[in-house]
């Protein structure tokens, strides 16, 4: 299993590395522009060589691209369709020269169109998308807590999605542990995960699963509340991120944190606090 967090890149890519490295993380999620704007990714060829180099030396992989928050791959026909795709490809461009292991995005929302023409949409949104990004960069699908109108919390709309698309290898799908369990899956006891785990892999295959996001839940089982919180701290606590972190399949995947406050004392403390659920020393 290897840690690391979720990376600002405020002042460039180099200084993600420089911060990770600071966090002691072995593996790093950035964003490649501002999550909050559709403005394009504005990184330049230095920045991706430093970038490069720094998670080279400093034994930072695999590298995770996330998209921006504005994405809506489940929108009707019209403008945030079209400038959703365009900026995941930009994600997957970006991906690609900076090395990363795979882009990490939400699905987004069918705006009371109903769940079934939400799917509808993602997965052409997904083809499109998928037909004009670089050969060799696997997209990951997040599980969602399935607030408002989001698709992608229920494990049968994940599969049917990955469904559409037999022969391709780039697809697979992120497991977060607050959205899961807001979303109604049971995961706080051995029995409860193992249940979960073989329904994930019933509709979707574990062989999909490439990438834990491991956050604590505000919001109680099923409430499809997106609240993160310290790991240890909410809903889930101490206990399940034990069972988790020694559970057989997840324990060999990345595992990346996305908890609230986002500083150098947080994180070292959220990875230390995963170090010892998972029964490793310090680093
Ligand atoms: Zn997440
Ligand atoms: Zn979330």
């Amino acid at each position: 299993m290897r840690l690391g967090c979720h990376i600002q890149i405020s002042g460039g890519l180099s200084k993600a590395v420089d911060r990770a490295v600071e966090r002691g993380c072995e593996t790093i999620q950035v964003f490649v522009s501002n999550p909050r704007g559709w403005k394009q990714s504005d990184i330049l060829p230095g920045d991706i060589d430093a970038f490069r180099e720094g998670c080279r030396s400093g034994g930072i992989e695999p590298v995770f691209v996330h998209t921006i928050y504005l994405i809506n791959l489940a929108a009707p026909e019209g403008e945030v369709r079209d400038r959703s795709i365009a900026s995941l490809v930009m994600n997957m461009e970006a991906a690609a020269r900076l090395g990363s292991s795979a882009v990490v995005t939400h699905l987004g929302s069918h705006g009371g169109d109903g769940e079934e023409e939400g799917v509808r949409r993602v997965i052409q949104a997904v083809r499109e998308a998928l037909r004009r990004s670089p050969e060799g960069v696997p997209l990951l699908l997040e599980t969602t807590a399935g607030s408002g109108n989001s698709v992608g919390h229920l494990f049968e709309q994940l599969g049917e999605i990955v469904r559409a698309f037999p022969d391709e290898e780039r697809l697979g799908v992120c497991f977060d542990t607050c959205h899961v369990f807001a979303a109604g899956y049971e995961i706080r006891t051995r029995k409860g995960l193992e249940d979960t785990l073989r329904k994930l892999d019933e509709e979707v295959g574990l062989e999909r699963l490439k990438l834990v996001h491991a956050n604590d839940s505000r919001g109680d089982l099923g409430s499809r509340v997106d609240r993160h919180e310290h790991i240890g701290e909410g809903r889930l606590g101490m206990e399940t991120f034990s069972i988790l972190a020694r559970h057989p399949v997840l324990r060999k995947l990345p595992w990346i944190l996305e908890t609230p406050e986002m500083t150098v004392e947080w994180d070292r403390e959220n990875l230390r606090r995963l170090r010892q659920a998972a029964g490793r020393g310090a680093r």
